[in-house]
């Protein structure tokens, strides 16, 4: 039968990001394409120990359906972590989602109507952007630079766009730029939001790994209007595939955000949640953390020093302070689809800049990953790399 499937569903056949992941999964090609954290720093045998508490202690609560806005205990501990973030909050105030994957998805699917108009940096997160466009959104991007958003740029797009429901915002160690948005433009960026009386999603997976510079606020911080959705995860702290995350905000957003939730999963895998509240209150989250933290801040150095020696030299690169990628841009006219094939035959890969614009792409851009892969990989593969850059820019 022809299959009728609704707009939400994208109306192309064209997956380019399946292709560009299939192609960078052939074990041949080392591939800084992925944005996994690594395996090695994962907890097991803590997260082994914690879920044997839970068994012992709550088997039964653990087991059992629970509620959409989330299981008290991990809220109780989501409380600390926050205010380690300089975000003073209430156990109320905090709903537990399946990842932040899922609180994009929640919140786009309560505010945005087919026709709406979001703001979000250019480029973002490939995923949002997916959320948004099966959604109808009309995705305004505004262009950034090493200190993240333009704010000059921010304000013409809300004077161009009175209509703009919403702002989505990576703050810190944007995926997928590694950039971070400075002080000064994250205080004006909610002034922003407040004069123009839109609502802000902040996403903020990757704010704890820093390794680098001084510790900036989250925008929930400043926040002095309860405009901002505050969005983080487990997966980047501690393990993605416990698949749990959580938004702070508004009581009255909350309690929409639990009915939409409840309708989409009931609530998140409650074993999972006592899991992770257990291993908080057993370990000490901040020292993994900074084990994360050196581990990657190691790799990002070694990928530096590699496109230092490797790249052309007047490709342009970004400097992250923490968090997973590194953003390049070619001087020139470059199809980056086309790179990416280059450098497949050279065996090595990336992820081509084009599918992170919202609208027109940038030519000549792609994202690095230096979080899972090893020092060895890191030189081999940058300097396939290297090679194939020079071969194809000839
Ligand atoms: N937002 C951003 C910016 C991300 O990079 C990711 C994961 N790659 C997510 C959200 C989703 O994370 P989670 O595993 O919590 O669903």
């Amino acid at each position: 039968m022809t299959f009728e499937y609704s707009k939400r569903v994208p109306q192309t056949d064209n997956d380019v990001v399946g292709e560009i992941l299939e192609a960078a999964a052939n074990p041949a090609v080392i591939s800084f394409a992925g944005g996994l954290p690594a395996p090695e720093l994962f907890p097991v045998k803590e997260m082994q120990k914690a879920a044997d508490t839970v068994f012992e202690t709550e088997g039964q609560t653990a087991l059992q359906y629970s509620n959409a806005i989330g299981e008290k205990v991990l809220r109780d501990e989501i409380v600390k972590l926050m205010a380690d973030r300089k975000v003073t909050t209430t156990v109320d105030h905090i709903g537990v989602t399946t990842g932040s994957e899922q609180s994009i998805d929640l919140l786009a699917k309560m505010f945005i109507n087919p026709g709406d108009t979001v703001i979000v940096e250019e480029p973002t997160y490939l995923c949002t952007l997916d959320v948004f466009r099966s959604y109808g959104a009309n995705i305004v991007g505004v262009e950034m630079d090493e200190n993240g958003m333009r704010m000059d740029k921010f304000e013409e797009a809300l004077k161009a766009h009175p209509e703009t429901k919403l702002v989505y915002t990576i703050p810190t160690f944007q995926n997928p730029t590694g950039r971070t948005m400075s002080l000064d433009r994250r205080k004006e960026f909610v002034e922003l939001a407040n004069k123009y009386d839109i609502l802000v999603m902040e996403d903020d997976p990757y704010g704890a790994i820093r390794y680098e510079g001084t510790e900036l606020p989250p925008l929930k911080h400043f926040d002095t209007q309860d405009r901002v959705v505050y969005m983080s995860t487990f997966s980047k702290i501690l393990a993605p595939g416990m698949r749990l995350g959580w938004i702070v905000c508004n009581l009255d957003v909350l309690s929409n955000f639990v009915v939409m939730k409840q309708s989409a999963d009931l609530h998140s895998d409650n074993l999972s949640q006592h899991i992770i509240a257990k291993f908080l209150e057993q370990n000490d989250i901040y020292k993994h953390i900074k084990e994360i933290s050196d581990l990657y801040h190691h790799r990002f150095e070694l990928m530096l020093e590699a496109i230092k020696n490797e790249f052309p030299a007047d490709a342009k690169y970004s400097h992250p302070e923490g968090g997973m990628f590194i953003w390049v841009e070619l001087p020139g006219d470059v199809d980056t689809m086309e790179l990416f094939k280059t450098c497949v035959e050279h065996n090595v890969a990336f992820v081509p800049g084009d599918s992170f614009y919202p609208n027109q792409p940038k030519r000549g851009t792609f994202r690095l990953n230096f979080s899972n892969v090893d020092d060895e990989t890191i030189k081999v593969g940058m300097k396939r790399l290297g090679d194939a850059l020079k071969a194809a820019l000839q």
